[in-house]
């Protein structure tokens, strides 16, 4: 039965991923140790946009249509970044969360000088971590990152836009970091912890290797 059941498996995989668009590669230079910089890389963002987030897209998924609208600034960098022991794969941020005062005038005008405006999300990317990853495992870090990028929620759990409409953006945690130790001594108590269980039981796979992300946004939130 194994084997037959890891052949379906691979099968699924194959169905998917050779549909997708040229995965992004980081520039030559991010390959390297020194020197440590950041490339802007608008045509991974469009990749996003193309693969995860526009309706159809191979990997589309409608939990980020709120994306259609946003304006994703995408870096790759060499530069490393350690939290709690693990090297970070990727962060996805917002720029209103910088602390205030230069250091986040300085924050915005470093973005606007890259992407033009200052985008929506910035979403950076380890290049030397993300050359290693297998194409499934890329695409997990991703859309682990996309659902970081959230629509900010008012007091009756709607959508939030500002005075002219636009929509007000924020970084989501996960649904169920902190449940782990919840769902073992007490079961199934939340509604969170069911939608996750009925997610897991309807994938369609669940694959033979495992894919740990390390992200930069999660670590912070845990210290
Ligand atoms: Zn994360």
């Amino acid at each position: 039965m194994a084997p037959r059941a890891s052949s379906r498996a691979a099968a699924r995989r194959s169905l998917v991923f050779p549909t997708l668009p040229r995965r992004p590669m980081p520039p030559a230079p991010c390959a390297e140790e020194e020197p440590v910089g950041f490339w802007v890389a608008d045509e991974f963002a469009a990749w996003i946009v193309d693969t995860f987030i526009r309706p159809g897209g191979p990997l589309a998924n409608e939990e980020h249509a709120h994306l259609n609208d946003a304006r994703l600034g995408v870096l790759w960098t060499n530069a490393i970044n350690r939290s709690q022991q693990r090297e970070v794969m990727a962060t996805a941020e917002i720029p209103g969360i910088q602390a205030g005062g230069w250091r986040r005038a300085r924050f915005e005008w470093q973005l606007a000088q890259w992407f033009g405006t200052a985008p929506d999300f910035p979403l950076t990317f380890s290049g030397p971590i993300a050359r290693t990853l297998s194409d499934r495992a890329f695409c997990a870090l991703v859309s682990h990152e996309l659902h970081h990028c959230a629509q900010a929620l008012d007091q009756y759990g709607d959508p939030k836009f500002d005075a002219v409409g636009a929509p007000m953006y924020a970084i989501k945690g996960h649904d169920l970091e902190q449940f782990v130790g919840v769902v073992q001594q007490f079961g199934v108590t939340s509604a969170a912890e069911r939608a996750f269980l009925a997610a897991a039981a309807s994938a369609p796979d669940v694959g033979d290797d495992a894919i740990e992300i390390a992200c930069g946004t999660c670590l912070r939130a845990a210290a």
